[in-house]
């Protein structure tokens, strides 16, 4: 999304350029139009990263495994990314890229449906990273509050969906479920009396929802 300011196309340029694999995937990405995590993005999930320490991440919405690579640089040791993916040649794709980056132990792609998988996962998780079908986020959010730890934190990205979500003008009738489920989450997520959430115009718009302890129920 392009702030009125231009304020991302901004940040995008003084930001720290990827490197190695990293940039390569990028381009890859870029030549082949498979949407992966804008730069400023990726620099607020490395500074959020760092600040968790994550020993455990899920990702729904691997593409090409570009923001899982990124994420693994800010696990805690010994820590394990599960990440999944519907489409079929991207999770072939995916395991070549995680495999090349040496990240095989630690990346597990997991191929099929979130909706579906999700019901069958039981692990806890220190932070989940929602960037998948937008239309399907309000499905997801029950699986993924009862997998994120307490003190854990769930990242939505795309939530402002070019602007319609937040936008006054008529939204096109294709797109005007997308923008209604978008909305209801959003919802959801802010009105959860056990999430700190806080929505920030950064890329496509993205979502933080601090999942609370018990001790910090009342405060
Ligand atoms: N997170 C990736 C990155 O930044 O490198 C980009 C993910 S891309 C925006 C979204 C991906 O989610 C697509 O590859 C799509 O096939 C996948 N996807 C969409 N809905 C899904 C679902 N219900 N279950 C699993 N994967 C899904």
């Amino acid at each position: 999304m392009q702030g009125p300011d231009g304020a991302n196309d901004y940040v995008r340029k003084i930001l720290r350029p990827g490197e190695g694999l990293l940039l390569e995937l990028e381009q890859y990405a870029a030549a082949h139009h498979v949407p992966i995590i804008k730069p400023e993005t990726a620099s607020l999930l490395i500074v959020l990263g760092r600040l968790v320490k994550p020993g455990r991440i899920l990702e729904i919405g691997t593409a090409i495994g570009y923001s899982s690579i990124l994420l693994s640089g800010i696990l805690a040791a010994g820590g394990r990314i599960d990440t999944i993916e519907r489409n079929e040649e991207m999770v072939i794709k995916a395991h070549e890229n995680i495999k090349r980056a040496g990240l095989a132990d630690t990346i597990a792609v997991i191929a099929g449906d979130a909706a579906e998988v999700l019901r069958c996962l039981d692990k806890k998780y220190d932070m989940i990273f929602m960037d998948a079908a937008k239309g399907q986020y309000p499905e997801f959010l029950p699986e993924c509050l009862r997998m994120l730890k307490d003190g854990g934190l769930l990242v939505c990205d795309n939530v402002l969906y070019k602007g319609m979500v937040a936008g006054d003008e008529p939204v096109v009738r294709r797109k005007k479920t997308i923008v209604n489920r978008m909305r209801s989450f959003l919802d959801s997520i802010c009105s959860d009396p056990m999430l700190d959430t806080s929505i920030l115009p950064v890329g496509d718009g993205v979502a933080l929802s601090y999942k609370r302890r018990e001790t910090e129920m009342d405060k």
